[in-house]
């Protein structure tokens, strides 16, 4: 999942000081997992907002809403059916930074601030603690590292590891932390495939990275028209 923090509020405060009607956006998929823009957060930061300027002598309207996902244009129009974005001279997404910049296109005549500082694709690891997993590479090599992902965890992000720093088990960069292949070798060789790890990895096709990435599912190729814009 895709996990975010919540700006700090001194920054939120700046950007809706002045605003007399002020919509509040959560979401209710990734970031309501990692606590920090669903329907709850939303609510505390549209409260924090109202106290804060009502102490300041500002007079503002802080209206609240939460969608299931932001990065999925049918539930933004759907917002839009309930809610009349345009009436509100500023609105906080509460969404990751795709949320956010989709926002931004459906209701393009709206000024849109994004609440949350977008941080990684990671995993839960027990009640409020997050760890990143992934950085959409875009050429997977987990099926050939035990489940582990180099490019991630191994702070040099070696494909053929390790490198010849690794001590105890730990990475050479921070002592605290694990060696990446250190943990690749003991699984595979829990497993009785650590001859997978004399196979050296061919370099990353970092080609497959490339910024802004589109990706469109063969089965939905046919259905585009040859002019249609995806982006
Ligand atoms: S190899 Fe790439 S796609 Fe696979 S987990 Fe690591 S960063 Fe993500
Ligand atoms: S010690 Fe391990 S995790 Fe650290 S840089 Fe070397 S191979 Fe990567």
């Amino acid at each position: 999942m895709i996990v975010a923090t919540r700006k700090p509020f001194d920054a939120i405060k700046q950007v809706v000081s002045g605003h007399k009607k002020v919509l509040i956006v959560g979401c209710g998929t990734c970031v309501a997992v990692c606590l920090a823009g669903g329907e709850k957060e939303v609510s505390i930061l549209a409260s924090q907002i109202r106290m804060t300027l009502k102490l300041d002598g500002q007079s503002v309207q802080v209206d609240e809403a939460t969608v299931e996902r932001q990065c999925d244009r049918e539930f933004l129009v759907d917002l839009g059916k309930k809610v009349n974005v345009s009436d509100y001279d500023m609105v906080i997404s509460m969404a990751c930074g795709a949320g956010v910049q989709l926002f931004s296109d459906v209701y393009d005549r709206s000024t849109v601030a994004p609440g949350l500082d977008t941080v990684f694709i990671g995993v839960a690891e027990g009640p409020g603690v997050w760890t990143e997993r992934c950085r959409s590479c875009g050429d997977c090599v987990l099926g050939k590292t035990a489940g582990i992902c180099p490019v991630t965890m191994c702070a040099k992000g070696l494909l053929n590891g390790p490198c010849a720093g690794t001590r105890h088990g730990k990475c050479e960069i921070n002592p605290e932390m694990d060696c990446a292949w250190a943990k690749i070798y003991e699984r595979l060789a829990a497993r009785g495939g650590l001859a997978q790890i004399r196979e050296t990895l061919p370099p990353r096709k970092n080609s497959r990275q490339a910024f802004p990435a589109v990706l469109i599912h063969e089965a939905y190729k046919r259905r585009l028209k040859k002019d249609d814009t995806i982006v």
